[in-house]
Parts: structure tokens; sequence; C-alpha cells
């Protein structure tokens, strides 16, 4: 079951694709009788069989809780999760004890709201939040903001979808006391400069929030080297299960923050006089986790590893120059969002067509769209529109599908007249 540090399809420089895209049992299945083009990665990624099969093998035969017990199973449980930190912390390139295991993102984020900020924010403070944010990093700031008296302050974006860098530091002010912005975002797929923000915001003592949901799995990365204070991720997007995810943060950040939430497995001592919490990262990992998904996602970042994230990235930029020329020769098709470094998200409309029932006529032709706000209200209004479709692409998509989604909307079209 152990899988090779080097995926057999790669060899030197070269990847076989085909071969990699073979490893996904889900994409060979059709919809709607037509092959399946998924093109909604950024949503959720699809798994490929060595995580699927990771997860079956811990419940058929090691299936028991974590740290409690101490019979065999129980130790082989603790010890595969403990082992899925370890790979996760040295895929980031970060200490494993200063990664905090949670269920993604939206957790982790609330976890830096209700730990960090909540006992330091007061009337008076800032934070500052990117226009370009998904929900989950912005509803807990805003929760955060009514119960402490702070303010939101919104750092805009250029028309292109890249942030307005001069604007952003002129708004870094003595007042603001934490800045949240994505490394990579959904809508737009524009990639922000994040070491040199969180330079920028450390120069003046502001702690940064990264919501690296759609960098993790796209691109190597360097946790440590950003200069950040947390760095929020979800393990689902990443190719493993749902419901896994990771906040990173020095040491001694976390050992400054009290627990989030109380239970077992983040104590050393109760008694009703007084508890003695756990150190971190375990103090935030009340209860019983998502033990089998962890493992899962520990066999995700072996086999992200096996193809190599440059690989990755290099194959997802191909098909996002594809892409991006095929559907720029479409008349009315407008893009949101051509930052100069840009991932493979493209979101579109079509003039006259609803995004609603351009993504669901697409879906009768197999090719899976996400059309909507994307949990990004702030951004849709910044370009006016209500929705878009939006394709997402991940490196086990091919340029044939590419062309069979712009088939696709040219069927579409006519069929919406
Ligand atoms: N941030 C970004 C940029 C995302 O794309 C997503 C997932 N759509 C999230 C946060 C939330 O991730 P999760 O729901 O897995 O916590």
């Amino acid at each position: 079951m152990a899988i090779p540090s080097v995926h057999p399809a790669v060899s030197g420089g070269h990847v076989d694709w085909a071969r990699i895209r073979a490893d996904f049992p889900l994409l060979q299945r059709e919809v709607h009788g037509k092959p399946l083009v998924y093109l909604d990665s950024a949503n959720t990624g699809q798994k490929p069989a060595a995580v699927i099969d990771a997860v079956d093998d811990f419940y058929r035969h090691h299936n028991a809780n974590v740290s409690r017990a101490v019979h065999a199973l129980g130790s082989e449980a603790t010890e595969a999760y403990e082992a899925s930190r370890r790979k996760l912390a040295k895929f980031l390139n970060v200490r494993p004890d200063e990664l905090v295991l949670c269920s993604g993102t939206t957790f982790a984020i609330n976890l830096v709201a209700y730990s960090w900020a909540l006992p330091r924010l007061k009337a008076g403070d800032a934070i500052v939040v990117s226009r370009m944010e998904h929900h989950a990093n912005i509803v807990p700031w805003q929760l955060v903001a009514q119960r402490t008296g702070a303010t939101i302050k919104v750092a805009e974006i250029h028309d292109n979808g890249e942030l307005d860098l001069d604007a952003l530091y002129a708004q870094l002010t003595p007042e603001v006391k934490l800045l949240a912005v994505t490394h990579v975002s959904n809508v737009l797929g524009t990639v922000n400069p994040v070491r040199e923000i969180c330079c920028e915001a450390r120069k003046r003592g502001i702690t940064t929030v990264v919501d690296g949901s759609q960098a993790a799995p796209h691109r190597p990365l360097d946790v440590a080297s950003i200069g950040c204070d947390f760095y929020a991720l979800t393990g689902h997007k990443m190719a493993g299960p749902t419901g896994t995810g990771a906040l990173w943060a020095r040491k001694e950040t976390l050992d400054a923050m009290p627990p989030f939430i109380g239970g077992g497995e983040m104590i050393k001592e109760v008694r009703f006089d007084g508890t003695v919490f756990n150190d971190a990262p375990h103090k935030f990992e009340a209860g019983t986790p998502n033990i089998a998904g962890f493992i899962g996602l520990g066999a995700a970042v072996d086999y992200l590893s096996s193809i190599g994230m440059a690989n990755i990235e290099a194959r997802e930029q191909t098909l996002l120059a594809h892409a991006t020329e095929e559907l720029s020769k479409i008349d009315g098709l407008r893009i949101f969002g051509s930052a100069r470094e840009k991932a493979a998200v493209i979101s579109f409309q079509i003039a006259g067509a609803h995004s609603h029932d351009l993504a669901t006529l697409l879906d009768l032709e197999g090719v899976a769209v996400r059309s909507g706000q994307h949990c990004a209200h702030p951004l849709l209004q910044f370009f006016g529109v209500a929705a878009t479709c939006r394709a997402s692409f991940a490196f086990y998509n091919t340029h044939q599908e590419v062309d069979a989604l712009v088939a696709a909307i040219h069927k579409s079209r006519r069929l919406l007249g």
C-alpha cells in the first residue's frame, strides 16, 4: 500500500498525465450518458485510488481511537494519524508541532478568530480583509468585530483581479491589528504576493492570516518562508478526504492562545478546581478527530509529492493557457480575472445567458462547472454581477476536456437562443 516516492508515471522531466489520470476512479464515469468532464476542483478535488485505499485500509485493519488506548490497534491508529501530521508538515515545510489538525479552512480561520483575535481586539482596532476573500475569511472577522467593537477595512482590487497593493499598504495604519488575505482566489485565480504582503504587515506589527485553500493543492509551498502568522488549508481540495485541514502557526503563537473547543484529548489533567491543558497543537484538537480522513490526507500528500508540486503547477498552467485562449475566442464571453500570476481557475459569463442555466446545460453534456457566487459575495458585488460560471482545473484534467467545455458552451448557447 505504500505510495512510491516517485510516481511510476514520472520519469526525468516527463510526466505521463494519462497514466496519472487513470489513478482517479471517479473520472472514468459518465454523467447523462456523456464522459464526465470534471471542472470543479476548486470546489472539491477528486481522490486517487491511493487515498481511497488508505481510508479503506484503516477501517478494515486498524480502526481504533487515537491517543487513548494502549492496545495494538490504538497505537497503530495513533501512529498513522501522527504520521499524517508529519507528512503534511513536511509538505508545507513547517514543524509538525506547529500544525493543528482540524476539519478544514473554515475551522482553522475560526480558531484564529476565537482564540487569537477575540481576546486581543478591542474597540478602535481594525481588521483588514481583501475584497477577494472567501466568506470563510470574512464572516469570522465580522463576528469578531461585532463582539469587540473593532472595524473591518476592505483591501480593494484592480479590475484585472489583482490586489491594489499601494492602497493596501497605505491602509496598514496603527489601528490595524490583523490582515486576512487569500493566497489564491477561488474565483479569479489571482495568486497574491503573500510573502511581500506579510513582510509589509510584519514591519508594522500586524498579524497575518493567509487562506491557503486554493494554493496548497496547486503549487509548491514553503509556508515557513511566507512570513505569515497563520496559514490555513483544507484537505479535500488537495486530493484528500472531506473534513480534514490544518492551521499552521509558530509554536510560541499557539502556546500564547487559549483553547477554542474544550473536551477530551486536549487536556493533561481535569479537576473540578482547574484543568491543565495539553500542549499545542493538541490543546486545539478536542474530541475524536477525523482519523480515517487524516490518514487519507497523509496518503494524498504522499501522492501529490510523488508527482511533484512543480510538475502539477506546470501542468495546470498549460491547461489554463489553453482554456483562456479557447474561451477568449467565444463571442460575448467575459472572463473575470486576468492577474499576471493566476492559478487554473476561470470565472466567466456569457452575454444574455444566466450562469445557472448555462451550468445546467453544460452538465447535460457531462461538463461539471460551478455557477453562482462561489462564497464570495463581496467580490461579485465589485464586478456588479449576480453570478458567474467557474471552470477550475486540476492536473488530472486534459486538453481534450478544455475543448469539450468549449464545444459544450457553443451547444448550450444555441439552446439558450
Ligand atoms: N477559502 C477558500 C479560498 C476556499 O476556496 C474555500 C473552499 N471553497 C474555503 C476557504 C473553505 O474551505 P472549507 O469549506 O473546506 O473549510
